[in-house]
């Protein structure tokens, strides 16, 4: 499979890419890692006149304490950085370990946060070659009007499949957007839409440049669990992120997250309230598992079945909850 020519613009500052964006926004595509842009490419999944190249932007790289003890990542800051970094492996834990489990070694090392969280949706019958999907028929995401996951529907339920979205949820991430008209901050729990073909709200001209991490998430205990066919390298077909704080045997504070069950990655609702201020056993981490399973909404988008995958959200919340909480 061919990549489709494009331009190639290679900014060397923030200011220069969003000045490009400005001028050929609606038919550009943002390149960071590009592990899972060029293949979409070369799937004629996007074919745009213009690819912008972050890689030259060393500004936008690193990842850097803040005096108040939060944290700031550069949105081209690798998952390899992220997962062997020592501050965030023993201040925000679960973040370094959703990034560890993020495809392979390889892939890692070009991925970055910035493109896990603006990362596309994914289903069985979008993720294919030109020639399969126009054998098949297209659907709503892409050249169609139908959805073959749910005939009848008008909706896209393709699923968000990044690992380090949920844990950044746990975290109470936020993300810093920019464009030739400015900078804003919004919280990541309202950055994603929970449509599966338009996922993100993120207008053609605007850029994602920083993650922050609040002060008031460091030192949690996290734990990540994913269900994925091959464990060296596969997206997950389920995730589960748990972060818990513990006060005198008791859970003070926690916060569960939940990918690839959804379009969007979620905070399981409820979850505090069931959890705070209660000592920590098998019976109520179960009843945490049955609400995340609730929350989860599988279809026909990936390659196991629905049911086994939300019923491994249940069993891996349970079961992040206890090693969270070290029971
Ligand atoms: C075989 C294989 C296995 C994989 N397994 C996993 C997995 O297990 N878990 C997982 O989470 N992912 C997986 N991926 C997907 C991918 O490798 C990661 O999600 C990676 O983090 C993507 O980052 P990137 O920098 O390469 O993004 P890119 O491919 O460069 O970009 C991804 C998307 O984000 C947009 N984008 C990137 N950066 C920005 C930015 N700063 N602002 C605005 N938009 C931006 C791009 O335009 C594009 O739409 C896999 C990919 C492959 C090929
Ligand atoms: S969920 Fe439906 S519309 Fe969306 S990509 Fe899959 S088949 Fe297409």
């Amino acid at each position: 499979m061919t990549l489709p020519s494009f331009r190639l613009l290679r900014p060397r500052s923030i200011e220069e890419a969003v000045g490009y964006l400005a001028q050929y926004a609606g038919n550009t595509r943002i390149l960071a890692g590009g592990t899972d842009l060029i293949p979409s490419m070369r799937q004629k999944l996007f074919e745009p006149e213009c690819v912008l190249d972050l890689r030259g932007i060393a500004a936008l790289r690193g990842i850097r304490p803040l005096p108040d003890g939060g944290v700031e990542i550069g949105a081209l800051t690798t998952l390899r950085a992220i997962e062997r970094s020592d501050f965030l492996r023993h201040h925000y834990p679960v973040l370094a370990e959703a990034a560890a489990t993020v495809a392979s070694p390889v892939l890692r090392n070009m991925g970055t946060i910035g493109g896990n969280i603006c990362l596309d949706t994914r289903c069985l019958w979008y993720n294919q070659s030109l020639t399969w999907r126009k054998g098949c028929g297209f659907c709503i995401k892409k050249d169609g009007d139908l959805c073959h996951v749910a005939p009848g529907g008008t909706k896209c339920w393709a699923a968000f499949s990044g690992d380090t979205p949920p844990a950044l949820l746990c975290l109470n991430a936020e993300i810093e957007i920019t464009s030739a008209a400015g900078v804003r901050c919004i919280a990541l729990k309202d950055f994603y839409t929970g449509l599966g073909d338009s996922h993100r709200k993120l207008q053609p001209d605007e850029l994602v440049t920083r993650i922050f991490l609040p002060a008031s998430s460091a030192d949690y205990r996290g734990v990540y669990r994913k269900l994925r066919v091959r464990g060296s390298i596969d997206y997950p077909l389920a995730g589960v992120a748990v972060v818990i704080k513990r006060s005198n045997g008791h859970v003070a504070d926690a916060r569960i997250g939940i990918t690839a069950v959804n379009p969007a990655p979620m905070l399981v609702k409820g979850a505090t309230e069931l959890l705070s201020g209660e000592v920590l056993s098998d019976e109520l981490a179960a009843v945490v598992g049955d609400l995340a399973a609730k929350t989860a909404k599988p279809l026909t988008t990936s390659a196991l079945t629905p049911e086994y995958r939300r019923e491994m959200i249940r069993v891996f919340t349970k079961r992040a909850v206890l090693a969270a909480a070290g029971s």
